[in-house]
């Protein structure tokens, strides 16, 4: 089964119902997909770093034009950090924790007791992006993400050569 430029497309855009995006991401060895992907993405953006991996619908790992290095960086070209690190504690974040911060965004009887769960949300320092939002316990420590298995990915689930990375 192969994928048009259309659906990729809306991949992109994020218009695809979770399930189907993953079911396309998730397809061992389908190359060609996966560069289609990444082709559309780069077009996207105005950088000149290479895009690794897409992280979430603004924000990617990307093999450094300069340095070559691995890094974590919104579309907007606002560099976080190394892509080991935990971006989040570069962002600018928002931290919900009374009635009023909720009420902003949810309805009365919708929002959580702020006894039990927060929102954090993290933006972009350069563009205001909302790049994530967590709802923990108000004294659970910053989550980090997943660390990706980038190596892992190209080579076994894509079948691509691994962006060259420098130390
Ligand atoms: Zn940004």
């Amino acid at each position: 089964m192969s994928y048009t430029k259309e659906q990729v497309g809306h991949l992109v855009e994020g218009t695809l119902d979770w399930d189907t995006t993953m079911r396309m991401l998730s397809m061992p060895k389908d190359k060609e997909r996966f560069s289609m992907y990444l082709e559309t993405l780069q077009k996207k953006v105005t950088f000149p770093d290479r895009i690794v991996l897409p992280l979430s619908p603004h924000m990617y790992i990307v093999q450094s034009a300069k340095t070559k290095q691995w890094i974590t960086k919104c579309d907007c070209g606002h560099e976080f950090c190394g892509y080991k690190d935990n971006w989040k504690l570069y962002a600018n974040i928002y931290v919900r924790e009374t009635e009023e911060a909720m009420a902003e965004i949810y309805p009365k009887f919708m929002a959580p007791d702020t006894n039990w769960q927060v929102y954090r949300e993290y933006y972009c320092p350069s563009c205001g992006t909302l790049h994530d939002v967590e709802a923990p316990t108000p004294w659970y420590p910053v989550i980090h993400d997943f660390e990706p298995d980038i190596e892992g990915f190209y080579t076994e689930w894509v079948g691509l050569p691994v962006p060259e990375q420098a130390a």
